[in-house]
Parts: C-alpha cells; sequence; structure tokens
C-alpha cells in the first residue's frame, strides 16, 4: 500500500509519525494532507537507510540537490563523496543525475548510504542502453522505471507532459527545449511521429509506482530556458497536461509532485506558483529556481536562490537547488556546498516569512549569541559552521579571540556592538567625546580602553603578510 492510499484510508503510518515528530505536527495533520494529495513523503518501500520526510506547502520549505556523472567527469566514489557533502550541508532530497558510467552501480550506493530520498530521471538510462534517443521504445522504458523502482529509488521525474502538439508551441523561443529530458523526448517524437512514450503508457508506469510506493515528479520538459521564454503558450500548454497527469496517478494511488520553471522574471514568480496550484490541485510543487536573470553565469546559485524565495513565498514547497556551475560544468563537492547553502538561506526565508514553527527562533537564537559576543555558540547556530569559523580565523586565528568582543570587520575600536553595550552599561552614550566635526572618536571612550585584544594572542605569521592585526593599530593610536 502506498503512503497515499494508507493515508485515505485513516491510516497513520510509521513513515506519518516520524514526518510529524520532525516537523512538530500531529500525525493526524499529515496523514489529512498525504491523503488530499496536498503533501508527499517519498518512500520506497526498498530504500532502507532512508529517514522519512515530507514534501508538502504545509511544512518546511524543502531543498533538493542534483549530484551525478556525465561522460566526462566523475565516478562512484566522487558521487558518494558528493552525496555525503549533500546531506552534511542540509539536502532534503538528492537526485542522481548520472548519465556516464556505472549508472547500476552508483544508485545502488546512493540509495543503500542515503538518509535522505533519491530521485532520478529514467529516460537518461534508456538513452544510454538504447545508444540514441529515436531508438527508444516502450518496453525500454517500462524496463528502466521498473528496474530503478526495485532498486529502491524513491521518486522519478517523468516528462510526459511533453506532448506531440506542443512541439510547434516551442518554434518561436529563444532558447527552445532546455530540459534534458524534454530535448530527448522531443526528438523522440519528432523522429517517431508518434506521441511522448512516458504519456502513452503513463497508467503502466503508474501501476510499477504502486507496487514500490515510489513517488512521481512530474518533470517540466518544456520549461523557459531564459526570461524571454518565461510564461510562453508551450510552458503553460504542458502545465495543463502535468494537472491532466496529476489525476490519473491520484486515481491509481501514487504520490505526485509537479515541476516547474526554470527561468522567470520576478514580477512572474508569484502568478506562476498560484497557476501550477490551481491547474495541479495543490500537489506540492517543486521548482527549479527559479533564475531571475541571465546575466550571471558563475553566480547562477544566487540569481535563483533570489527566485527560490520567492517562489516559496508564493507556495513552492521543496526547491531545486542551482550550482555556480549552472551552464558551465559539471558541479564538484564545493559547488555542492554553495549552492545547498544558497538553498537553505532562500527556504529558510521563506519559512521566517510565512511565520512556521520554530523558524525565527533559530535567527533570534543567533542574533542573541552574536550580540553577546559568544563566538562558539554563533558558529555552532550558523548555516554553514565550518565556513563561519573559518572566515572569522583567517584574520583573528587566536583562540583568545572567541572570547574577545570585536572581530577584524570593524577593530576593535569600532566594534558598534561592543561600544554600545559598553555605552549602555556605564551610561556613557551621551557623554562620548566628538572631535570637533560631529564624528564619533570611539576609541578615546573607557569602554575602548577595557576592551583591547587579550595580549599575547597574535598570530605573528597572520601580520607578516599585511593582514590587519588590530592590537598594534590600537597601539599606535
Ligand atoms: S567588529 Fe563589527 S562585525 Fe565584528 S562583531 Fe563588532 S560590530 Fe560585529
Amino acid at each position: 500500500m502506498t503512503q497515499l492510499e494508507a493515508a485515505r484510508r485513516g491510516t497513520v503510518t510509521e513513515a506519518m509519525d516520524r514526518v510529524a515528530e520532525r516537523e512538530r505536527v500531529s500525525p493526524e495533520f499529515v496523514r489529512e494532507r498525504v491523503a488530499e494529495g496536498q503533501a508527499v513523503i517519498p518512500n520506497n518501500v526498498r530504500h532502507e537507510a532512508l529517514d522519512p520526510m515530507v514534501i508538502g506547502r504545509a511544512f518546511g520549505t524543502k531543498v533538493n540537490a542534483n549530484i551525478g556523472n556525465s561522460e566526462e567527469t566523475s565516478d562512484i566514489e566522487s558521487e558518494l563523496s558528493k552525496l555525503h557533502t549533500a546531506v552534511h550541508y542540509g539536502a532534503d532530497t538528492v537526485m542522481d543525475l548520472s548519465t556516464g558510467s556505472d549508472l547500476d552501480a552508483i544508485r545502488e550506493a546512493n540509495v543503500e548510504r542515503s538518509p535522505v530520498p533519491i530521485g532520478t530521471v529514467p529516460i537518461y538510462e534508456a538513452v544510454k542502453r538504447a545508444g540514441d534517443a529515436t531508438d527508444i521504445t516502450h518496453e525500454l522504458l517500462l524496463d528502466v522505471i521498473e528496474k530503478q523502482a526495485g532498486q529502491g529509488v524513491d521518486y522519478m521525474t517523468i516528462h510526459a507532459g511533453v506532448l506531440l502538439e506542443h512541439l510547434p508551441l516551442t518554434d518561436g523561443r529563444k532558447t527552445g527545449i532546455v530540459s534534458r529530458g524534454g530535448s530527448i523526448l522531443a526528438r523522440w517524437i519528432e523522429e517517431n511521429g508518434m506521441q511522448n512514450p512516458l504519456y502513452a503508457k503513463f497508467d503502466e508506469i503508474c501501476e510499477i509506482f504502486v507496487e514500490h510506493d515510489v513517488t512521481f515528479s512530474l518533470g517540466d520538459g518544456l520549461r523557459p530556458g531564459c526570461l524571454a521564454d518565461s510564461g510562453d503558450d508551450a510552458q503553460f500548454a504542458e502545465l495543463d497536461t502535468l494537472g491532466e497527469l496529476t489525476r490519473t496517478a491520484w486515481n491509481h494511488g501514487v504520490q505526485v509532485m509537479v515541476e516547474g520553471p526554470g527561468h522567470v522574471p520576478m514580477d512572474q514568480i508569484a502568478g506562476q506558483v498560484e497557476r501550477q496550484r490551481e491547474v495541479c490541485d495543490g500537489a506540492p510543487f517543486y521548482v527549479l529556481g527559479p533564475l531571475v536573470t541571465d546575466v550571471a553565469p558563475g553566480y547562477d546559485h544566487i540569481t535563483s536562490a533570489i527566485g527560490a524565495t520567492e517562489a516559496a513565498r508564493a507556495g513552492a514547497a521543496m526547491l531545486c537547488y542551482v550550482t555556480p556551475k549552472e551552464h558551465l560544468g559539471l558541479p564538484e563537492e564545493e559547488d555542492v556546498r554553495e549552492g545547498l547553502a544558497a538553498y537553505r538561506i532562500a527556504a529558510h526565508a521563506a519559512d521566517v516569512a510565512d511565520g512556521r514553527d520554530g523558524a525565527r527562533a533559530w535567527d533570534d537564537a543567533l542574533s542573541e549569541a552574536r550580540y553577546a559576543f559568544d563566538w562558539r555558540e554563533q558558529f555552532e547556530l550558523a548555516l554553514d559552521p565550518d565556513r563561519a569559523r573559518e572566515y572569522h580565523d583567517q584574520t583573528l586565528p587566536g583562540d583568545n579571540y572567541e572570547d574577545a568582543r570585536f572581530c577584524s570587520m570593524c577593530g576593535v575600536d569600532f566594534c558598534s556592538m561592543r561600544i554600545d553595550q559598553d555605552a549602555r552599561e556605564s551610561g556613557e552614550m551621551a557623554d562620548i567625546e566628538t572631535d570637533g566635526d560631529d564624528r564619533t572618536d570611539a576609541s578615546a571612550t573607557a569602554a575602548a580602553e577595557v576592551n583591547r585584544p587579550p595580549v599575547g594572542t597574535h598570530d605573528a605569521a597572520a601580520t607578516d603578510d599585511g593582514t590587519p592585526d588590530d592590537a598594534t593599530r590600537a597601539d599606535d593610536d
């Protein structure tokens, strides 16, 4: 029985119990959302290492990380290392988008080790096995999907909404069809003159998914690849088909989420999310970005995190991260880390704005630690503790600096929080001397005098290369 079938029958599963605990809601609340199709618990019955999680607008915003090899680069060890990095830095789900060698071994290793749901795009393996996209048969496609379901994959991107009738609608586009799955299927449809095989065989795919409780991630194969193509007829024609397929999957008892764009100008994002929710009857929306500008290759984790924040605010349930390598190359471990940081910020910012239970408490705890100069607590609470500690220690490396009431950003004389605190404590706020130009001479205050850096903590090596040395500067003053 799938999670959806169980929920409809009024059964609270172990996975729902666990999800309720993680989200701090009642199991019944989870069951109701799953029964209505407003939330999914990707949870293949063969994925034994999984710690169940939920994706839905009624819960915290989730983040997916894409990993995977390509023909040009990467092997199984580096893929497992990327999986580890993704989970370590907070990915809620991981998609294995491998298109290179050892596909089965990499997939099986990922499922065996991953505590988070694993997603795949089976059309990639179908192309590898067929040798050419146009040679894919219906039987081969179903065989690949069934095999991956049996390997424990929790959700699969199925680009069943790319229909023969939609392809002419992409003709005037600036960047054509940019989805890998979408472009493969479009070529197959054009060469064979037949309907999309994933659409034609959708009922049979549903039967496979029911058996293993695989969740659909209905792919947006016609998503816009640039701002100019956003919101065109092709994108919305496919969305209408995804709405139809959502209802078909639900009728089979299969869980569904729906994928979204892409590249979308900021002012269109909320409207597009709202449209998806209406067309797909509230099925969870899983968005890639969207990128809000096309002009920043190398920084697309930022351009897309801005759009992702807006999308989450408007109702998207899961954000697919984008790394700095987007459009440029295969992400490495450091790119996975950067992409995840950007997207966890986006998800959290939306959760804070939406008033999700416990979200703001994190910000408040970190701010209190910051104002108290409790550096260790501040690092501990940071979204990426290693990065926070590393940046702090680059200029103030001694242990004692973790007790200091300043950092190298403003320096000892101009640390505003220290000045503020001391002024409040001593009542000297109104007595701070000025130099006649109405500029505050904070170094002349009694508060500054008592807050010189601890003696003997300077790393001499750090000052040799020109690194600012606050103690020396203060003495020279
Ligand atoms: S020196 Fe500036 S940045 Fe550093 S703790 Fe003080 S106020 Fe904050």
